[in-house]
């Protein structure tokens, strides 16, 4: 089922998580304990991210670095299909523009449709760990709205090959990112909304944002949305802050700010059990005004352990 038509059936939010495949030679039993230990809250769908290559420098002997560029995380696509086996609920792979050219794209949708995956998050990527800017591929996509375009497009029969017209449509549902406080390349918010308004135009049916920690930003990025015509569901995107070193890890790789509230009693604990604690108060509260809001979907970055967000799920759900 589509996510637009579970959120659209729910009677209240709907609980949700991100899960990441595990790194290359470790074993799906993870994710299965993962998904087991938050199958009571009764997540209808969970996405499954997906990770470009990276560029990684080995030292030989002599002194010399060799440059290898592998990918440690493969295995969205077969993940998501095990999921919606086992478990009977929808994977939401995501799928990328960097890496891919518009065939890959087709190839790609062409296996998920045969897998019966009726879901994708569609987005950008970032650069490849190790390059300073994003460079699309030879005939691939420069931003996230052409790809949403390239899928409905498919959902059309519209397919690369001309003499290919008028085939079997698929029939995805497309979700795409948004980023309460900007995406860090954009020059302004505003500038930022006008691009989603276009990843909106282009058929995608919801978003799904950045994690954040300060509700009003969530609030006030939802207002700037709808105020620039945008209607679709906006999903908020929850991380509970685990270790110390979220503190310059998150800022780093997200782009987020954190509350002086939540920076102030992280720092006041004396160990990781206690900032796991501060992390879980922390996002019990965040999830509860949320809800109290009318968000349609509260979506959980797992990232690893999960007996936080059972915490937290626990109480506010
Ligand atoms: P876009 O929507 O294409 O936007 C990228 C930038 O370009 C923005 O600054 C935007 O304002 C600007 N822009 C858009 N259109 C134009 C235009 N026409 N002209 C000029 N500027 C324009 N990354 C992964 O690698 N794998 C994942 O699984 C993954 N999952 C994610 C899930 C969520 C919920 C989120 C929020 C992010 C995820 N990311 C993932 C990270 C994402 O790929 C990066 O944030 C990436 O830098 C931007 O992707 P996007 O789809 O938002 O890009």
């Amino acid at each position: 089922m589509k996510v637009i038509d579970h959120i659209n059936n729910a009677k209240e939010t709907i609980f949700s998580f991100e899960i990441l495949p595990p790194l290359k030679g470790q074993n799906i039993g993870e994710i299965y304990q993962t998904i087991d230990s938050l199958m009571e809250y009764k997540p209808p769908f969970v996405n499954v991210t997906y990770h470009r290559e990276e560029v990684v420098y080995k030292q030989m002997p002599g002194g010399l670095l060799e440059q290898k560029v592998i990918k440690k995380r493969p295995g969205t696509v077969g993940i998501c299909a095990a999921i919606q086996n086992k478990y009977k609920i929808d994977a939401v792979p995501h799928i990328l523009c960097g890496g891919f050219n518009r065939e890959d794209t087709e190839n790609a949708l062409i296996d998920l449709n045969f897998l019966g995956i009726e879901n994708v998050l569609a987005l950008r990527g970032d650069c490849i760990k190790g390059e300073t800017y994003f460079k699309a591929e030879k005939d691939g996509h420069a931003f996230a709205a052409d790809l949403v375009k390239q899928i409905y497009e498919m959902n059309e029969g519209v397919y690369l090959d001309e003499e290919l017209q008028n085939r079997t449509p698929s029939n995805f549902c497309v979700g795409v990112a948004g980023y309460p406080e900007k995406h860090f390349e954009a020059p302004s918010l505003n500038n930022d909304i006008a691009h989603m308004k276009a990843k909106i135009d282009a058929g995608a049916e919801y978003i799904t944002t950045q994690l954040f920690f300060d509700n009003e930003k969530y609030f006030k990025y939802v207002e700037k949305c709808r105020a620039a015509g945008i209607t679709v569901p906006i999903i908020p995107g929850i991380k509970p802050i685990a270790t110390k070193k979220h503190l310059s890890i998150l800022p780093h790789f997200f782009h987020v700010d954190l509350p002086d509230d939540l920076v102030t009693a992280v720092e006041a604990c004396k160990d990781n059990k206690e900032v796991r604690q501060v992390g879980i108060e922390w996002a019990i509260n965040q999830c509860k005004e949320l809800k109290k809001a009318g968000v349609p979907v509260l979506h959980f970055y797992s990232m690893g352990k999960v007996d936080n967000i059972q915490s937290i799920a626990r109480e506010v759900f």
